[in-house]
C-alpha cells in the first residue's frame, strides 16, 4: 500500500468488511464491481492450497475472487472475510490481472472453457510434480500450451499450505519464480514481495520442471556426505570390534562385549570426526595440484572432484557432530559403572602393593595437552560451524570467510591431529601396541589428516605459491595459451 492510502490495518478493517462482489449475486454475465483498495487477484480451486493463499492475500492487502466449480458446496466460513466466492468464470473475470490455478495438473484440462476470459492475464501456476526426472515437460509448459494467449508464471510451489498461513509477515522462505513474459514475472515477483517472501527470478518457464521437482527432493547435497560418515562410522567401529572384541574372545575368551555401547563409539567417532575434517580440506589440495600440473584454471575438473569441492560444507558439518558426540561421549565416561569398577580396583592393587604415591608427571602432562588440543580443536570446530551459517556467512567478506574457513579450518585440522598424537603418545611404538599385528586405531586415523597437512605445507612453498597465485589470476602456461597470448621475449611466465 503506498504511503499516500490508508494506514494497512485501516484498509483491512474497513475495506475487508465490505464484498468485493454481490454475494447475491449469481448471474455470470453480471459485471464485478471494481472496490477501491488493493489488487484484486482471482484463484481458481477453492481447495487448501487456496483457502492458506486466500489468507495471506487478504491479511496483505489484496482482495480475492476465489472461483469454484459450485460454490455453493464451499462450507461457509472456510474462508476468511473480504474473499468472494464465486463461479470460476465470474473469479478470473473479477481478477485484475493475476489469476492463481490452484487446481492439480491432471484437471487443467477442464479449464479450456476459460481460455478466452484468461487472455491476456497472468496465469500463476503453483502444483508440484508428483515423481522426480519423470516429465519431459513441467505442469507450467503444459498450462502454457493449453492457455496461449495468458502469460503463464510458476511460483509459490515450493511453499505448503501451512507455511502460507503462517502469519503475514512470517515468511524468511524463498520463492522461485519463473516465466518467459517478464512483465508477468516482475507482477509476481512484486506480489511474492508484498506476502513476505524472498522471490528468486530463475529465468524462463523451461526452469519450472527443475523448480516442480524442489518440493521432492530430500536433502539433495547431503547424501554422499552422510553415507561417506556412516562408512567411515562403520569402517572404524568395526576394527575396534575385531581387534579389541572379536580376536581378544576367540583368541584367549576375553569378555570386552561391555565395550560396544559406549567405549567403542567413542574410539570411532572421534576417528570419523577426524577423517572427516581432513576430507574437507583434501580435494582443494587435489584442486590446487591439478591446475599446478595443467598450467591453467580453465580446464574443468573431473566431475567426481567438482561434486567433492561442493560438498565440502556438509563434511565440515558432518565433522562438528562426530567432534561434538565424542565430547559428549566423553564426559560421561566417567559415569560408567566400569569406571567406577575399574578406579576402586586399580585402588584396591595399589593399596595391597603398598604404594602410597600413583603421580606420574609424564601422564599428567599427557593428559593435559591432548585435553586441552582437543577442546581448543573443538572450539575452532564450532566456530567454522557458525560461520557456515548462511545469515553469518553473508555477514562476511570475501577475505574474513576465506580466513575463518581455510585458515582456522586448517588450525582445528591441526589441534585434532596434536590432541590425537598426545592421546597416542609413545604408545604407537610399543609392541603391545599391535594385538593380532592390528595397529592402534588413532595411527589409521592420522593417516589422511597428515597427508593433508604435509601436503599444505608443500604448497605453501613460495615457488607453488606463486605459480598457483597466477594461475588463479588467470595466467596460463605456454602449451596453453593462444599465440597472441604469448609473453614477450625476455618475460619469465613458464616457471
Ligand atoms: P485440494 O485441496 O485438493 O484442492 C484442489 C481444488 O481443485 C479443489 O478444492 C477443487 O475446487 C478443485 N478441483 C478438484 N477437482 C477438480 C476437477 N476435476 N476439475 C477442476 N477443479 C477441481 O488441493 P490443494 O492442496 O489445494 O492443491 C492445489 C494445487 O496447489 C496443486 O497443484 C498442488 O500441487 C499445489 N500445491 C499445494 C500445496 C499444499 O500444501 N496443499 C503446496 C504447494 C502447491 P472446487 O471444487 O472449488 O472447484
Amino acid at each position: 500500500i503506498c504511503s499516500s492510502c490508508r494506514p494497512l490495518q485501516a484498509v483491512m478493517q474497513v475495506d475487508m468488511k465490505t464484498p468485493l462482489l454481490a454475494s447475491s449475486a449469481p448471474h455470470v454475465s453480471e459485471p464485478l464491481p471494481r472496490c477501491p483498495g488493493g489488487p484484486v487477484i482471482g484463484i481458481i480451486g477453492s481447495g487448501d492450497f487456496s483457502r492458506s493463499l486466500s489468507i495471506r492475500l487478504v491479511a496483505s492487502g489484496f482482495r480475492v475472487v476465489v472461483g469454484s466449480r459450485d460454490p455453493s458446496r464451499v462450507p461457509r466460513g472456510l474462508f476468511p472475510d473480504g474473499v468472494e466466492l464465486r463461479s470460476q468464470g465470474e473469479a478470473v473475470d473479477g481478477a485484475e490481472r493475476v489469476v492463481f490455478a490452484a487446481v492439480y495438473p491432471e484437471h487443467y484440462h477442464t479449464l479450456v472453457g476459460l481460455r478466452e476470459r484468461l487472455a491476456g492475464k497472468v496465469l500463476v501456476d503453483v502444483s508440484n510434480t508428483a515423481r522426480l526426472n519423470g516429465v519431459e515437460r513441467s505442469n507450467a509448459e503444459k498450462l502454457a500450451e493449453l492457455f496461449p494467449q495468458s502469460s503463464v508464471v510458476k511460483a509459490f510451489n515450493v511453499v505448503s499450505a501451512w507455511a502460507l498461513q503462517g502469519g503475514a509477515r512470517d515468511g524468511s522462505r524463498q520463492v522461485p519464480i519463473c516465466s518467459d513474459c517478464s512483465d508477468s514475472k516482475a507482477e509476481v515477483l512484486q506480489l511474492s514481495r508484498r506476502l513476505g517472501f524472498s522471490p528468486v527470478d530463475v529465468g524462463g518457464l523451461c526452469a519450472s520442471r527443475e523448480v516442480e521437482e524442489a518440493p521432492l527432493l530430500l536433502f539433495p547435497s547431503w547424501g554422499g556426505p552422510v553415507l561417506v560418515t556412516f562408512l567411515l562410522f562403520l569402517f572404524f567401529y568395526g576394527y575396534s570390534f575385531i581387534r579389541r572384541v572379536l580376536l581378544p574372545f576367540i583368541d584367549k575368551g576375553e569378555n570386552n562385549f561391555n565395550r560396544l555401547p559406549l567405549v567403542m563409539v567413542n574410539e570411532a567417532l572421534p576417528a570419523v570426526a577426524l577423517v572427516t575434517l581432513a576430507l574437507v580440506y583434501l580435494p582443494g589440495l587435489a584442486a590446487a595440484v591439478l591446475q599446478l600440473g595443467r598450467g591453467t584454471k580453465y580446464e574443468r575438473f573431473p566431475g567426481w572432484l567438482d561434486g567433492w569441492l561442493c560438498r565440502r560444507k556438509q563434511l565440515g558439518l558432518l565433522s562438528f557432530v562426530c567432534a561434538g558426540l565424542h565430547v559428549l561421549y566423553s564426559l560421561c565416561l566417567a559415569l560408567r559403572r566400569a569406571a567406577s569398577y575399574t578406579l576402586l580396583n586399580a585402588a584396591y592393587r595399589q593399596v595391597k602393593a603398598g604404594v602410597e604415591n600413583s603421580w606420574v608427571e609424564q601422564q599428567v602432562w599427557r593428559s593435559d595437552l591432548y585435553l586441552s588440543c582437543g577442546i581448543l580443536g573443538f572450539g575452532v570446530l564450532a566456530l567454522l560451524a557458525v560461520t557456515s551459517l548462511p545469515s553469518v556467512g553473508n555477514a562476511l567478506n570475501w577475505r574474513e570467510f576465506t580466513f575463518v574457513q581455510s585458515g582456522l579450518g586448517y588450525a582445528a585440522l591441526t589441534l585434532s591431529v596434536m590432541h590425537t598424537l598426545f592421546f597416542g603418545w609413545d604408545f604407537a611404538f610399543l609392541p603391545e601396541a599391535y594385538p593380532y599385528f592390528l595397529p592402534p586405531m588413532f595411527l589409521l586415523a592420522l593417516v589422511l589428516p597428515c597427508v593433508v597437512l604435509v601436503g599444505r605445507l608443500v604448497l605453501a612453498l613460495p615457488c607453488l605459491t606463486s605459480r598457483l597465485t597466477k594461475i588463479r589470476r588467470g595466467w596460463e602456461s605456454a602449451r596453453h595459451r593462444r599465440p597472441e597470448n604469448l609473453d614477450p621475449p625476455g618475460h619469465c611466465g613458464d616457471v
